[in-house]
């Protein structure tokens, strides 16, 4: 019996992890960890019957104890109880699908205590990688991608250890507003924008895939994950998604892994590595597919994967600076403002740029001076634009 931790249970990659708990009789759900939708933990309790749940807002962790009360579950709250979730003594490896920077210290605690990651929650890795693969490494922790690109680009790289990347071709669907201009951009709403083209996601990384911010993050994941330089990344619109990424040698040679896009197949394999096990759902059709499209990425037109490479440019293999946790924050918090209709679509990338050009990098930040650089984001941000 494999007994898991799924920080972040109630969101996209939380619940598809939990359909494949529940399609398979060998993993056991030891901790869940959400912000706030005590609805949902409330049945995920009754379903999984988890011995720890934590809600991150301690009114609604009251609230839960309540319903539960008569339940053989502990509920706790805060950043305390996310760290207690994810350090859970049974736990052998913490699946981390939180939604941006609130990852850090759970995961990096989990680390400590020598837990496996399955990590979705690039933000951690974007802004912390040079404190979270240094720290894997001595705790001697496998770090498993769940993003589905570097899912498949770790699935590249088995059986060739051996062998000297000379290429992470890295792919993406280019968005629902692929070809666009910024012209045509300015009048985007959030509900154009929450329409990706071929996956289903939360919100968050659903706007950040229409800007291509996305990507951006996924680059400097990328980074950190197989410890290669910014320059040996390639970023390839591929608009069909059938492609998940490659890995290009040094003999030229090309490995790709294809697939529907479904995130099932990542998280199962991260959760089973190295085991391949049976997963229900659609199969490629290769007699249906006309064709597959490649094209280079606009980085005049989509700012985020520009301002993403000049924010990382700076860190090496275990070297970082804070430029990433500036990008990063900034959109973190210009998302919400958009979601909340508070500003418009392309002010995303104006206020990263606007962020960045303020900030004098520091270089490996630890972990209070990034939540600091964090919060001056979110005043830098707030003093600017008045909200
Ligand atoms: P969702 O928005 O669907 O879910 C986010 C989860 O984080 C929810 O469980 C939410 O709880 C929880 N959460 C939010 N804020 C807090 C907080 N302060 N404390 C504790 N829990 C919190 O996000 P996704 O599942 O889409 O994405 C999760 C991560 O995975 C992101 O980093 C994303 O980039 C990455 N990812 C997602 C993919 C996808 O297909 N969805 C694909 C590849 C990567 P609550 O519901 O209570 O608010």
């Amino acid at each position: 019996m494999k007994k898991i931790s799924i920080l972040g249970s109630t969101g996209s990659i939380g619940t598809q992890t939990l359909d494949i708990v529940r399609a398979n009789d060998d993993l056991d759900v030891v901790a869940i960890a959400a912000g706030s939708n005590i609805d949902l933990l409330e049945e995920q309790i009754e379903e999984f019957a988890p011995k720890l749940v934590c809600v991150y807002k301690e009114e609604a962790a009251a609230q839960l104890a309540e319903r539960v009360q008569n339940k053989p579950v502990k509920v706790v709250s805060g950043m305390d109880g996310l760290i207690e979730a994810a350090t859970i003594e049974e736990a052998e490896i913490v699946v981390t699908a939180f939604v941006g920077m609130i990852g850090i210290r759970p995961t990096l605690e989990a680390i400590e205590a020598g837990k496996d990651i399955a990590l979705a929650n690039k933000e951690t890795l974007v802004t912390a990688g040079h404190l979270v693969m240094p720290k894997a490494r001595e705790k001697g922790v496998k770090i498993l991608p769940v993003d589905s690109e570097h899912s498949a680009i770790f699935q590249c790289l088995q059986g060739n250890s051996m062998n000297k990347i000379n290429k992470i071709l890295l792919t993406a669907s280019g968005g629902p507003f692929r070809g666009w201009t910024r012209e045509q951009m300015k009048d985007i709403q959030v509900e154009d924008a929450l329409k990706h083209p071929n996956w289903s996601m939360g919100r968050k990384i659903t706007i950040d895939s229409s800007t291509m911010v996305n990507k951006g993050l996924e680059v400097i994941e990328a980074k950190w994950l197989f410890g290669v330089g910014l320059e040996d990344i390639q970023v390839v619109v591929q608009p069909q998604s059938l492609i998940h990424s490659m890995v290009q040698y040094e003999d030229g040679g090309i490995m790709a892994q294809l697939g529907t896009p479904d995130m099932k197949l990542p998280i199962q394999y991260a959760l089973y590595y190295p085991e391949r096990k049976y997963l229900a759902g659609d199969r490629v059709d290769f007699d249906k597919i006309a064709s597959i499209n490649f094209e280079t990425p606009d980085l005049n037109n989509f700012r985020g994967l520009a301002l993403a490479y000049e924010a990382a440019r700076n860190s090496d293999k275990n070297h970082g600076d804070s430029m990433p946790t500036v990008f990063n924050a900034a959109n973190e918090k210009a998302v919400q403002l958009f979601l909340d209709k508070k500003i418009s679509y392309l002010n995303i990338t104006d206020i990263i740029e606007y962020c960045m050009k303020q900030h004098k990098p520091i270089d490996n930040p630890s972990v209070e001076q990034i939540l600091e650089i964090e919060q001056w984001v979110y005043d830098t941000i707030a003093s600017k634009w008045a909200i």
